[in-house]
């Protein structure tokens, strides 16, 4: 089998606006320094993530939020419109998906894991899973033409790295060390300021951000830095196997 070569373009497939900033932004300034082109896509636009706003009110607000943090990493800011709390893999968004992957010429992906706590994040993975298969397919309808190879498929970490049950999720395959774009990736969550009063109220979390950094510090105690994410690989069939992302990023990262 030859090997595929990659753009260097990356793009996230998040289920609400906010996902990108708390489980990945880290990664994406790194490979943003690197020369990568990076977009982020919210799969739906989190109408239900409002107290106080009604559900169109709510996703002007959290778009503008989105906006504003994928400006601060010069990225392309898509959203695919999906509902809040009512996401699922559907024909409609598998197409919008794959599209997105096709107009950016991905050569990575990366999505929630498949057994992420959040039904919309589990949703979202499926989406993007299937979307980076199609988005080589030459009977897909679309506007782009396919990708000449599948992009390579990472997932990023769940909230309290644990499965739905409670159980420990799988080792990461490794971490990367974010302590020099911490500071970014938090500028970038703190435009999502409606989250706050709905966290403390949904969430019994008083301190929405500094909770978001407990999980960075949280992956820094596994990784043996100060602030880390964490990524698996999509090794099952479908996908090349190639070590992108940790070759791109070689000097911060650290293997799970
Ligand atoms: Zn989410």
């Amino acid at each position: 089998m030859s090997e595929a070569s990659y753009s260097k373009s990356v793009v996230v497939f998040a289920a609400h606006p906010d996902d990108t900033e708390i489980f990945c932004a880290g990664t994406l300034a790194l490979l943003k320094a690197k020369g990568y082109r990076v977009t982020v896509c919210t799969v739906t636009s989190g109408g239900m993530g409002g107290i106080g706003s009604d559900e169109r009110r709510t996703v002007e607000i959290r778009d503008g939020e989105a906006r504003a943090a994928a400006e601060i990493l010069g990225a392309r800011y898509v959203c695919l419109g999906g509902r809040d709390g009512f996401l699922y893999d559907t024909e409609e968004l598998r197409i919008k998906a794959q599209d997105v992957i096709r107009e950016a010429e991905a050569g990575i992906v990366i999505a929630h894991l498949s057994v992420d706590y959040h039904p919309d994040h589990r949703a979202a993975s499926a989406i993007a899973d299937a979307a980076a298969i199609l988005a080589s397919l030459p009977n897909i309808p679309s506007r782009f033409p396919p990708l000449p190879a599948n992009p390579l498929f990472y997932h990023s970490a769940t909230l309290g790295l644990t499965d739905p049950l409670g159980n420990p999720i799988a080792r990461p395959h490794f971490f990367v060390d974010i302590g020099s774009v911490e500071e970014t990736k938090m500028r970038m969550l703190a435009c999502h300021r409606s989250q706050i009063e709905i966290m403390r109220v949904q969430h019994k979390m008083d301190d929405f951000f500094g909770a978001m950094q407990a999980q960075d510090l949280a992956w820094g105690r596994e990784a043996g830095v100060r602030f880390a994410e964490a990524y698996w690989q999509h090794l099952g069939g479908g996908f090349q196997k190639t070590p992108l992302i940790q070759e791109e990023l070689r000097e911060f990262v650290i293997r799970g």
